[in-house]
């Protein structure tokens, strides 16, 4: 009989499918009754399967007492209380590496779309308002000191392309690794000499609202936020605040607090260029980011060791 495994949330629609035929699949996020879901699958399940933004609460793991592994389609593994998993032994695979250039090139994407405004300009021309006048002029790429908050692996690809394009590049994180770019450890110094001011650091409890109204001030009024990290990261009410009152010049924004929902105070703003979390929303990432799920969840059945656990 085919091993049977527990799906927490939907996730890329071909791996899902091919869960659902190497697998017997219970669906815990449309089940129409989830005890009785629970009753039935709760002795066998062995493996949960989940996405980096659904993640697994402590309850859910709590009422699953044969549970060994939990997949996660996504890095971020902040939405799935690693305590509880660690106190039962339960080991965590995400898929790194895989997704961490596209989510560059998106950060990227809104690093040129905020500072030479492509967004605010193509409305400009939509509404007409050429033919009455020039658009104003806009900041340079070249020589603006980019802030990366979190050298990691995402860190680092932005910070590769931001170099291409002539930026400067200094960065924040819990230690200095060995980079070309220099390391600031004080965030604030960071935020105060930065013209772009990216996230790209896990979410999570250690790092919830990091960028907070001291830091976005420090950023200041020709400042400008990109956050494609997690939405707990920037305190969003602080960000709406300041880009409302002027004192942030502008934000480039992939990730939100309680997504999807979006502050209405957001959506009015010129200088904010927002995205429905599309930092790893490519057919070939998804389909990779798929495959290493997939893997993850065949070593464990056949005794092989992960191929990316959560260390
Ligand atoms: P990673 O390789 O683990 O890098 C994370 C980096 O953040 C590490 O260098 C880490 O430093 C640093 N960090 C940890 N705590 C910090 C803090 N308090 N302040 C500043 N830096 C800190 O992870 P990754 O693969 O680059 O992914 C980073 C995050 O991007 C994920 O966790 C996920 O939330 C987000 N993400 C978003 C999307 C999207 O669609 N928008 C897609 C993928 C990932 P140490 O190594 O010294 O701990």
């Amino acid at each position: 009989m085919k091993p049977a495994l527990l799906l927490v949330a939907p996730i890329y629609a071909p791996t899902q499918a091919r869960l659902e035929s190497d697998y017997r699949v219970a669906r815990w996020y449309d089940a129409p009754d989830r005890a009785a879901l629970l009753a039935q699958a709760a002795p066998e399940v062995r493996v949960a399967v989940t996405s980096g933004g659904a993640g697994m609460k402590a309850e859910l793991i709590g009422k699953l007492p044969r549970l060994e592994l939990i997949a996660c389609f996504g890095v971020g593994v902040d939405a799935i209380d690693l305590a509880a998993a660690r106190a039962r032994g339960i080991r965590v695979t995400n898929t790194p590496d895989v997704l961490t250039d596209d989510v560059a090139d998106l950060a990227l994407g809104l690093v040129l779309a905020t500072v030479r405004r492509i967004v605010a300009a193509d409305r400009y021309v939509r509404e007409g308002r050429w033919l009455k006048g020039p658009m104003a002029l806009t900041g340079r790429i070249k020589g603006t000191r980019l802030g990366v908050v979190g050298m990691g692996r995402i860190g680092q690809a932005i910070a590769q392309r931001a170099a291409a394009f002539g930026m400067d590049i200094a960065y924040h994180g819990p230690s200095a690794k060995p980079v070309p770019w220099r390391y600031e450890p004080d965030l604030l110094a960071l935020a105060r000499e930065s013209g772009v001011l990216v996230v790209a650091c896990p979410g999570g409890e250690s790092t919830r609202r990091l960028i907070d109204r001291a830091v976005l001030d420090a950023l200041g009024p020709a400042g400008i936020l990109i956050n494609i990290a997690r939405g707990s990261v920037v305190d969003e009410d602080a960000l709406v605040a300041a880009l409302a009152s002027g004192r942030l010049g502008g934000a480039g924004l992939d990730v939100f607090a309680d997504e999807p929902r979006v502050p209405a105070a957001l959506l009015a703003l010129d200088n904010v260029v927002l995205q429905p979390h599309q930092g790893s929303a490519t057919h070939a990432t998804r389909g990779a980011m798929g495959q290493l799920v997939l893997d993850n969840v065949e070593a464990f059945f056949a005794g092989r060791p992960l191929p990316t656990p959560v260390t």
